[in-house]
């Protein structure tokens, strides 16, 4: 497997009357991690959507370009995007539940580029990672734990042999320990030679494993730059990280204790 690199320029996209995108432009380099931050509602599944051409599923259309690889990909359809190497794993662990777990993984080499020898070796390298997935090959999917099923999705895209992963919300209702062996696998899937851009709101740990970081809000990038420099931010550190500003809770403690309406508030707190 080896990276390669995407270009997003100018993305807009809507659900008919719905803005969700406005003039997104961003870069994932060849072989690197790139987080795209946001609460709920800002746009980071419907950017994942635009870019994997999945968009019209969901009712929706984007304008803008995209480029993969050097190519421009924004006029293809999902399966030649597939094709060239980008697979998306959707939020809310979406496994095949009444098939098995190796149907599942059969289910992902579909789109592949590659030969059945190919296929064979894409398998041993999800099961090298996951090796549940081999120890629970013919139950079914649905039976699996939340982090199993997470697993297995990943499991399933990697099977495609992609150049470029998309990730949404891989640590969405996961306890702390299986986030971060998610966490660790995505690490481990992009020294293998994968690009990685993945969506969260887990900004702790997309920022501990991006090199780069954006902020969408309402559908705009407001934020952009080196992951370390963000996570460090006030911006970022108060919004996104729950760090409380020390400077601004001292005022106001201060504020309380001169003003009676205040400091009784502070009492009942
Ligand atoms: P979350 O973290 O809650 O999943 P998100 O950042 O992924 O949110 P999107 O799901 O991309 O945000 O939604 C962006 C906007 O588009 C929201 O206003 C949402 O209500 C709207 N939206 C998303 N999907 C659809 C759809 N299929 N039809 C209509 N509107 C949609």
């Amino acid at each position: 497997m080896q990276g390669a690199a995407l270009t997003v320029r100018d993305l807009s996209a809507s659900y008919g009357p719905v803005r969700a995108l406005r003039s997104v432009s961003l870069d994932v380099p060849e072989g690197g991690v790139v987080t795209v931050l946001g609460g709920n509602g800002a746009g980071k599944s419907t950017l994942l959507r635009a870019i994997s051409r999945t968009l019209a599923f969901h009712g929706g259309s984007a304008t803008g370009t995209v480029q993969f690889d050097g190519k421009p990909v924004h006029a293809q359809g999902a399966d030649r995007i597939v094709a060239q190497g980008i697979c998306q794993v959707p939020e809310g662990r979406q496994v095949f539940a009444r098939m098995t777990v190796e149907d599942n993984l059969r289910a992902g080499a579909l789109g592949s580029r590659g030969d059945r020898g190919a296929k064979s070796a894409a398998l041993r390298r999800v099961h090298e990672l996951f090796p549940v997935l081999a120890d629970r090959a013919h139950q079914r999917a649905g039976l699996l734990s939340g982090g199993e099923q997470q697993m297995l999705a990943v499991g399933r895209a990697l099977m495609a042999e992609p150049k470029l992963l998309l990730l949404d919300e891989p640590s969405l209702g996961l306890a702390p320990m299986m986030a971060t062996r998610i966490a660790d696998t995505v690490r481990e899937i992009n020294s293998q030679g994968v690009s990685v851009l993945l969506v969260e709101q887990n900004a702790a740990l997309a920022l501990k494993l991006a090199t780069t970081a954006y902020v969408l809000e309402v559908g705009e990038v407001t934020l952009s730059g080196d992951a370390d420099e963000l996570a460090a931010s006030d911006e970022v550190r108060r919004r996104y990280l729950g760090v409380v500003d020390e400077d601004a809770a001292a005022d106001a403690s201060q504020a309380a204790a001169k003003h009676p309406v205040l400091a009784r508030w502070e009492d009942v707190r």
